[in-house]
């Protein structure tokens, strides 16, 4: 086992591993920008390194910056947490070159999910379903109307090296085709560097079910049940919840089946997601993310595990803790995004936090970087905590959100939680009955 780990992150995801590493024995080190000196991973983990100014360019994306750190405290592996260098095959590499473990898949497997278009025949190979599109790239709009014609309208345009939301256009019919088509080009080369796209249906009222998969790098995989995340904002998701409150055991343990044998095949190492868009019983896969995700805690929650700890482990070459008849479901589980935003047009609100207060009680838990007085500096995400609850059924688990946000206290800046009290008095969300697009609907009719 490792006796030390460096957190390439910051935020309450650092916090997290910080914490697994600490249950396990494992010494942490964190690094920082200098915007974030004061922050709460640096104050947490037992020792810190300064590794650049506040543009994450320079800091927190610095591969040499990183190693180097690594180096200075020996830290023998690096856990990249979700964002910034989680899903860089070439950081994965350069690691290897110097002999520092990346608590995460091989970099092939990175390479190829980062790749939607490589992902997509890879998934489709393995027996993962497919959203009907392309086979592969679309270079001209000629392709693209001939393909549009084949898999019917409206259609969505997707970049190939997309992430985030960017780079996905809809067209209605063929004559938005070539508009969408350019523009979708177009924004793929401005953020990604590359404008290649692809083609697929675009489904009308998909719900976003993700299936949390870890492998242990030899050939052997489990699932763990799915997460419903449809609740999104521009393709950014505000709330989670597992299990997904319209999916049935069997359609969980055939999907899961599915993707645990998908995984297994490629001999992924760790923890995965493979995102589908869920439609009249069927499941498309969209992509897979070879990371933690934000909302992994929800899966924690109902299964009960603690799946960093079990990424460090086979990080180590020991065996996952994992198999697949002894994982089984108790209750249900809620997360919410607090972000330092202002609703309803979410712009991100920097600042400082005059008072904080986390719920407590049974069953809420509070992954947070926030403390009494910290400034919320202006370079990165504006997601601020997590709050996740875990409850015997669904009805309890949103009762008992309910009393969590009337507990919690973030004053100085504006957040996401006053969003999350109205949403809970929506009777769409006590029943489990939004689409992808509900929220934005929501938004557009409470706020214009
Ligand atoms: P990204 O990596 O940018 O997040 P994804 O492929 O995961 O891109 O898609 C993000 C979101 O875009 C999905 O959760 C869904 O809301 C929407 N989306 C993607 N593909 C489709 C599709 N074929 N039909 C309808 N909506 C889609």
């Amino acid at each position: 086992m490792f006796d030390k780990i460096l957190i390439a992150n910051r935020g309450e995801i650092a916090l997290r591993v910080i914490r697994a590493c600490r249950e396990m024995g494992i010494a942490s080190v964190a690094v920082h920008s200098t915007a974030d000196s004061d922050a709460m991973h640096v104050r947490m983990a037992d020792e810190s390194v300064c590794i650049g100014p506040a543009p994450s360019a320079a800091s927190y994306l610095s591969m040499p910056a990183i190693i180097s750190a690594c180096e200075i405290t020996g830290a023998q592996a690096i856990h990249p947490g979700y964002g910034f260098l989680s899903e860089n095959a070439q950081f994965v590499q350069m690691l290897e070159d110097h002999g520092i473990t990346f608590i995460g898949p091989r970099a092939e497997h990175i390479r190829i999910m980062g790749d939607k278009i490589t992902a997509k025949d890879t998934m489709k190979a393995l027996g993962v379903p497919c959203v009907p599109g392309s086979a592969g790239g679309v270079d001209d709009v000629e392709t693209a109307k001939t393909v549009a014609a084949e898999i019917g309208y409206p259609v969505i345009i997707k970049a190939t090296a997309g992430g985030g939301g960017r780079g996905m256009k809809v067209a209605l019919d063929e004559n938005g085709l070539e508009v969408a088509f350019r523009t979708a080009r177009a924004e793929a080369k401005a953020a990604f560097g590359n404008p290649d796209v692809y083609i697929e249906k675009y489904l009308q009222k998909p719900r976003h079910i993700e299936v949390q998969v870890f492998g242990d790098g030899k050939g052997r995989a489990v699932h763990l049940g799915e997460r419903d995340c449809s609740l999104q904002r521009r393709h950014q998701k505000v709330l989670e919840e597992a299990p997904g409150p319209v999916i049935t055991p069997e359609q969980r343990d055939e999907i899961g089946r599915i993707c645990a044998e998908a995984v297994a095949r490629i001999e992924y190492a760790g923890a995965g997601t493979i995102e589908f868009l869920f439609e009249d019983g069927e499941f498309y896969f969209i992509e897979m993310n070879t990371r933690l995700q934000v909302e992994h805690p929800v899966t924690e929650a109902i299964f009960g595990v603690d799946l960093v700890r079990q990424q460090i482990l086979v990080a180590a070459g020991e065996e996952m803790e994992f198999e697949q008849d002894r994982l089984s479901i108790r209750g249900h589980a809620i997360e919410v995004r607090i972000n330092a935003e202002k609703v309803p047009g979410f712009s991100p609100c920097p600042g400082r936090i005059s008072q904080y207060h986390a719920p407590g009680g049974l069953g809420v838990r509070v992954d947070s970087a926030l403390y009494d007085g910290y400034s919320i500096p202006p370079y990165y995400d504006s997601l601020i905590g997590k709050l996740i609850v875990h409850g015997r059924d669904r009805r309890e688990a949103l009762a008992r959100l309910d009393r969590a946000l009337g507990e919690l206290i973030v004053d100085g800046v504006d957040t996401t939680v006053p969003l999350f009290s109205a949403l809970l008095a929506e009777p769409d969300i006590q029943t489990g009955n939004y689409s992808i697009h509900w929220l934005e609907r929501w938004l557009e009719q409470k706020f214009g």
